[in-house]
């Protein structure tokens, strides 16, 4: 297990980010810093569950904050899913057809043993990680995070499946990395590179507070770029020979989880637009959820086995993980003919923290079947 970072520099965030909710200049501002503190307070006690936070939530989470989080929230949550409503039968088609394509060529894969997995031990586990850093041009994140000491880590896991998270302050711009039981080896690296992808996000956002909000409750970008680099330092493992059948099965496995987002966005787009409206479908049993979609499948079994192992089809969730998926097919294939240059991404920028418009796909020059295409090309790479 690695060093845990002093975690008192984190109160002091806490302390800073409670001094600029009292200083807030509008609505927009008070959800996004006390966001920020809500998560921040909860890290604090997991890093180091022996530190008690100098602010207790009630004392920040005061009525008018706690209002206007949930009047804020609310519409912003309002807009997503009457948008999503708007554009459902577009989001039906394309995951159908994602999902019928790949569902066959991931079959046709043979499940091999898995490699064992390297203890890297610290300094092999750091150049490398900088090595692809360097390639992206951003060593100087490497300095600030790795060398600058942002990263914390504990046994104690975070949300349900959570490896990771990056907390922002979007007033200072100030940020965080959080891993969980991070060790020397391919799976805390790849939860580093994704990771550095929020960072890479945040770090090129100069839009407004609004924006800002907007883009982590409305819109299905959020995950685009984090995505991308995950797929990228895969690709870096493979093309430079470091740790190759590790790279492949990581590859599987991220592949395979994918897989499972695109499905769940195609059944949660088979379901009544009144159950979605007011989350209602969430409180059905997998039974009753199988019973509303049956119909729309071929391979029965598979679907109500996977309807029953999965425990949450959150909708906000489940698109902005499927559509990361489809962004970052995308965008690191362009990135990799730009020779690793993240110009392209800039295209992207432009456009992130809006509500979702089949447009945004159409000029990044996404369709499904140019995604089943590259999607085969990384298939073939993992035949052994
Ligand atoms: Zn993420």
């Amino acid at each position: 297990m690695i060093k845990i970072e002093d975690p008192k520099k984190l109160c002091k965030k806490l302390e800073l980010a409670k001094r600029q909710l009292k200083n807030a200049k509008s609505r927009e501002e008070i959800m996004a810093i006390s966001n920020y503190m809500y998560l921040l307070d909860d890290s604090i006690s997991l890093v180091s569950p022996k530190i008690e936070t100098l602010t207790s939530k009630n004392e920040y989470l005061n009525n008018k904050t706690n209002e206007v989080m949930d009047k804020k929230y609310f519409t912003h949550e309002g807009k997503m899913i009457r948008n999503y409503i708007l554009y459902k039968e577009f989001h039906e088609n394309f995951f159908e057809r994602l999902y019928r394509k790949t569902n066959h060529a991931m079959h046709k894969i043979e499940e091999d043993e898995y490699s064992g997995i390297t203890d890297l031990g610290e300094e092999d586990f750091y150049n490398i990680f900088f090595e692809f850093m360097n390639k992206l041009g951003l060593a100087k994140y490497f300095d600030k995070y790795v060398k600058g000491k942002r990263i914390y880590t504990t046994k104690n896991s975070f949300e349900e499946n959570t490896l990771g998270y990056t907390l922002y302050n979007p007033i200072t711009k100030d940020s965080d990395i959080f891993i969980t039981g991070l060790e020397y080896d391919i799976f805390s690296m790849f939860t580093l590179a994704h990771e550095f992808g929020h960072i890479y996000d945040l770090n090129n956002f100069d839009e407004s507070i609004e924006n800002y909000n907007g883009y982590f409750y409305k819109s299905f970008n959020g995950e685009a770029i984090s995505k991308t680099f995950e797929r990228l330092f895969l690709d870096f493992l493979i093309e430079n020979n470091i740790l190759v059948d590790e790279a492949k099965d990581q590859m599987f496995d991220m592949i395979n989880i994918n897989y499972e987002y695109i499905l769940a966005s195609y059944i949660i787009s088979l379901i009544p637009d009144i159950l979605l409206i007011d989350d209602s479908y969430l409180e059905l049993s997998p039974t009753k959820l199988y019973k509303l979609v049956e119909r729309y499948f071929s391979k029965k079994n598979h679907v109500r086995k996977f309807i029953n192992i999965c425990s949450d089809f959150e909708l906000k969730e489940t698109y902005t993980y499927a559509y990361g998926d489809v962004y970052s097919l995308f965008l690191r294939d362009r990135i990799k003919q730009d020779n690793y240059s993240l110009d392209s991404l800039k295209e992207f920028f432009e456009f992130r923290s809006e509500l979702f418009n089949p447009e945004m796909l159409e000029k990044l020059g996404i369709d499904s079947k140019s995604y089943v295409k590259l999607y085969k090309k990384d298939i073939e790479l993992l035949k052994k």
